[in-house]
């Protein structure tokens, strides 16, 4: 019997409205980006964790209810980290009606070998794994290859890319390869973390822990994972706010001259659309918040 049998009626109910908004995010975010075209082959990358499963089992439905028809193959790379129960996703694969491929390359012992012991192994191994991915995509003849990524990785790469980067960076719902040849695709990019954790955990996804490598998650990353929930816990909305801020971009109001021609600026005589409203006070949190705990607009501040 699987979990969601034994859900009583208004966990199913719960459960159905959890299905649904999953759903209607992913294609909404493949209609708004043009991330699958009619004939497309969809390479869903798997890695056994939480996001993978849920993109998969997602794509799976829209393909029977799209208008558009598209083919989906769904990969695994098996870097033969000691330990990886390499059992697991065959056997869940089997249960579907999808094409699959388990490939296997042992990035592990490269990876152990290249970097000295105590040193962050991430980077040497995710440029690996990136090389075959795009590999196996060609050989299978994919013309999409879908990641697994969420609104909070997006948001986590923006704050990583600001505080350690010095750049206004996130990670991209549908990007060219740096070799120039695929297409990558990010279906998960307006579903929130939390609701893939849900719908995982309901659904009862056979999740293969992620640290067999035995590297250390990455810090930086992890301190913003925190930040973002914490702000996500005391100021409901919030995350949502900034992911739409990533869909409302105004040049003229940074400070890049690459992005806006300052140099060329002039003044006129008529409105100007992108003019600034001289020294207002830009908005800082919904008014709606500030009557409900003037207290919180301290904290506001001292946060902003
Ligand atoms: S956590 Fe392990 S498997 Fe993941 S990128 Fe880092 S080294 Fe590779």
């Amino acid at each position: 019997m699987s979990q969601l049998d034994s859900l009583s009626a208004k966990q199913k109910y719960s459960f159905n409205k959890l299905q649904k908004r999953l759903r209607r995010h992913v294609g909404k975010a493949i209609a708004d980006f043009n991330m699958i075209e009619d004939g497309d082959k969809v390479m869903v990358c798997l890695s056994g964790g939480k996001d993978s499963y849920t993109l998969l089992d997602i794509l799976m439905f829209l393909k029977k209810q799209a208008p558009i028809h598209f083919d989906i193959v769904a990969v695994n790379l098996d870097q033969k980290q000691p330990g990886f129960p390499e059992h697991i996703l065959p056997e869940y694969l089997d249960t579907l009606d999808v094409e699959y491929k388990i490939v296997e390359e042992d990035t592990y012992s490269i990876v152990k070998d290249k970097i000295p012991e105590g040193k962050t192994t991430c980077s040497l191994c995710s440029r690996l794994r990136r090389g075959i991915l795009y590999r196996t995509a060609t050989e299978l003849g994919a013309t999409k290859i879908a990641l697994g990524h969420h609104r909070e990785d997006m948001l986590e790469t923006l704050f990583l890319n600001m505080f350690h980067g010095g750049k206004l960076k996130s990670m991209p719902p549908k990007l060219v390869s740096d070799d120039g040849k695929q297409m990558v695709i990010r279906p998960l990019a307006y579903c929130a973390e939390k609701d893939i954790a849900s719908y995982a955990e309901l659904v009862a996804f056979p999740i293969i822990p992620c640290n067999l490598c035995g590297s250390q998650e990455n810090l930086q990353r992890k301190v913003i994972k925190e930040m973002i929930a914490s702000w996500d816990k005391q100021f409901p909305g919030r995350v949502e706010s900034m992911f739409r801020a990533l869909q409302n971009v105004t040049p003229s109001h940074l400070a890049d001259p690459n992005l806006f021609n300052f140099i060329d600026l002039k003044t006129q005589e008529t409105p100007y659309e992108d003019g600034d409203i001289g020294f207002d006070q830009p908005d800082i949190e919904s008014p709606q918040l500030m009557e409900e705990d003037p207290s919180k607009i301290v904290q506001v501040i001292e946060i902003t």
